[in-house]
C-alpha cells in the first residue's frame, strides 16, 4: 500500500485517543508526537513538520465537541485538512495555450522517469482529444532518443528527432516549427537528464526555454527521493523558472516525503503523478484524495463532515445551554439518536469508526435494534415526561405505563431513564473538561 508506513505511523496517534471524551491540550501531546515522528520517518523536512504539527495542535485544542464524533475521529479530520493544505489544496490543472500549440517542456535528472513521462503525458492528453508530438532533446545519449521513439510508438504519437549533432535549442525550434505546420495541439519536449544538477544543464535548459516559450515547464522528480525532490523543484524553479512538478514512481515504496513537501517547500504544485510503468499510469495530483489515501480512512472523513454539517444545522448553542444547566431531556435524547441515524445507517456509522472494522453484522443489528427500542419508549412518554425525566425516575407507575405503551419491559424503561441521567452527568463532566474548570457537582 502506498505510504503504508506513514499510514500506520499516524494510526498510533489515533489509537492514543481511544477512550477520551474530547481533545485537550494534555491528551494531544502524545498523539502529536506520533504524528511528528510519522512525518519525519516519511522524509518530510523538519521545518515543514514543525509548521504542520503546530497548525494541527492549535486546531485540535480549539475544535470543541461534536456530538457523535470521537476525538480521534476529529483529529483524523484536522490532520486531513492540513495535509490537503500542505499539498496545495486544489488540484493544479495543466495550462493550455490560448492559440497555437501548447508547449510542455520537461526537465529532470537522469533515471527519474522523464522519457516514460513524455509518452505517458502524450497518451493522457490524447485521451482528452488533443493531438500531440514529442521532441527528442537528449542529444548526449543516442539511446535516449531511441527510447523516446519506442515509447512514442507505444502510444502512437509522432516523435521529432534531429540526431545528436544539433543543439537542443535548435532541435526545439525545428520541432516547434514542424508541430505548427502539422497543427498539433500539444508539443512535449524531452530534455537531457544528468546525474546531478550542473551549470551546463541549467544553461541548456534556459536556452531551450527561450526557444520554445513554453506554456508549461514541468520538473519530473522521483518520489523515492523524498524531501530531496522538493529541494530539486526549488532549485530548478529558481534557476529556470518552472510551472510545476510531475512526481513519478508513487507506486514504489516511497515514504511520502516528496508528495507532502514539494508544494510547501518550493511553492510549485505537483501537477501529475506517475503510479506505475504502464503508459496509462499517469494521473492528476489530487491533494484531497492523496491525503485520504495516506490516512486510509475516507469513511471517517465523510462521517465527521456529515456530523459537522448536522451540528451546524441544529441549534448548537441551545444544546450547550441545556447541557450546562443539566436540562438535557428525552427530546434531546431522541433528536440526538435521530441525528446519528441521519448520518447514515447505524451499520455504516459503526463501520466508519477506526479500530472498529471487526464489528460483526450481528453486533450491528444489535445496535440498530437497541436504538429502535429507545425510540419506541421515548415516543410512549408524555411531552411532560420527556421534558422532565424526573417524573419517570420518581414514579414506577409512569414507567409501567411507558413500558406497556411501547411494548417493552419495565426494566428496559428504568434502564433508559438511568441512561439519560448518566448522560447528563457525562455531559456536565465534559463541559468541565472543555472549560478547563473543575467537574461540577451532580444534582438531580
Ligand atoms: P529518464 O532517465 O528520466 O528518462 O527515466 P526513464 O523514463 O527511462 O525511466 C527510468 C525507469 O523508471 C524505467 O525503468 C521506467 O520504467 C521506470 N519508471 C518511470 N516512471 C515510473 C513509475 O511511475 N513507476 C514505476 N514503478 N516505474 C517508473
Amino acid at each position: 500500500e502506498m505510504f503504508g508506513q506513514l499510514t500506520s505511523g499516524l494510526e498510533a496517534a489515533w489509537n492514543k485517543l481511544k477512550g477520551e471524551d474530547v481533545l485537550t491540550k494534555e491528551n494531544i501531546v502524545e498523539p502529536m508526537r506520533d504524528i511528528r515522528r510519522a512525518l519525519l520517518e516519511a522524509d518530510v523536512s523538519l521545518p515543514v513538520v514543525r509548521r504542520f504539527v503546530q497548525a494541527v495542535s492549535e486546531q485540535a485544542i480549539g475544535v470543541g465537541l461534536i456530538r457523535g464524533v470521537r476525538p480521534d475521529q476529529q483529529l483524523v479530520k484536522i490532520v486531513h485538512n492540513e495535509l490537503v493544505k500542505l499539498m496545495g489544496g486544489e488540484v493544479s490543472e495543466l495550462v493550455f495555450a490560448k492559440s497555437g500549440p501548447t508547449v510542455i517542456l520537461l526537465a529532470g535528472l537522469q533515471g527519474v522517469g522523464k522519457t516514460t513521462v513524455s509518452a505517458k503525458l502524450a497518451l493522457y492528453l490524447k485521451k482528452q482529444g488533443k493531438s500531440c508530438m514529442l521532441i527528442a532533446g537528449d542529444v548526449y545519449r543516442p539511446a535516449a532518443i531511441d527510447q523516446l521513439v519506442i515509447v512514442g510508438e507505444q502510444v502512437d504519437v509522432p516523435v521529432y528527432t534531429a540526431g545528436t549533432d544539433v543543439k537542443p535549442a535548435e532541435i526545439a525550434r525545428q520541432g516547434l516549427e514542424e508541430a505548427k505546420k502539422k497543427k498539433v495541439d500539444v508539443v512535449i519536449m524531452d530534455t537531457a537528464g544528468r546525474l546531478q544538477i550542473d551549470k551546463a544543464m541549467m544553461d541548456e535548459l534556459k536556452e531551450v526555454k527561450r526557444a520554445l516559450n513554453p506554456t508549461e515547464v514541468l520538473l519530473v522528480v522521483d518520489a523515492m527521493t523524498g524531501q530531496e525532490a522538493a529541494a530539486l523543484v526549488t532549485t530548478f524553479n529558481l534557476e529556470i523558472g518552472i510551472t510545476g512538478a510531475i512526481l513519478t514512481k508513487l507506486d514504489g515504496d516511497s515514504r511520502g516525503g516528496a508528495a507532502l513537501s514539494v508544494k510547501e517547500v518550493s511553492g510549485k504544485p505537483i501537477k501529475l503523478v506517475g503510479r506505475g510503468e504502464r503508459m496509462e499510469d499517469l494521473e492528476p495530483f489530487y491533494p484531497d484524495r492523496m491525503a485520504g489515501r495516506i490516512l486510509g480512512m475516507g469513511d471517517v472523513l465523510s462521517f465527521v463532515e456529515k456530523a459537522q454539517e448536522i451540528m451546524r444545522q441544529e441549534d448548537a448553542e441551545e444544546l450547550q445551554k441545556k447541557i450546562m444547566s443539566a436540562k438535557f431531556d428525552f427530546n434531546d435524547f431522541l433528536s440526538q439518536t435521530r441525528a446519528v441515524a441521519r448520518m447514515g445507517s447505524m451499520s455504516r456509522v459503526i463501520g466508519m469508526i477506526p479500530g472498529m472494522g471487526k464489528v460483526t453484522p450481528s453486533q450491528i443489528r444489535e445496535a440498530e435494534k437497541s436504538s429502535k427500542i429507545m425510540e419506541a419508549m421515548i415516543e410512549a412518554m408524555t411531552p411532560e415526561e420527556r421534558e422532565k425525566p424526573e417524573l419517570l425516575a420518581e414514579s414506577p407507575v409512569r414507567r409501567k405505563r411507558v413500558a406497556q405503551d411501547s411494548g417493552k419491559t419495565e426494566q428496559q424503561v428504568s434502564q433508559l431513564v438511568a441512561q439519560l441521567f448518566q448522560m447528563r452527568v457525562r455531559m456536565k463532566n465534559l463541559m468541565g473538561v472543555m472549560e478547563g474548570g473543575s467537574i461540577p457537582a451532580l444534582s438531580n
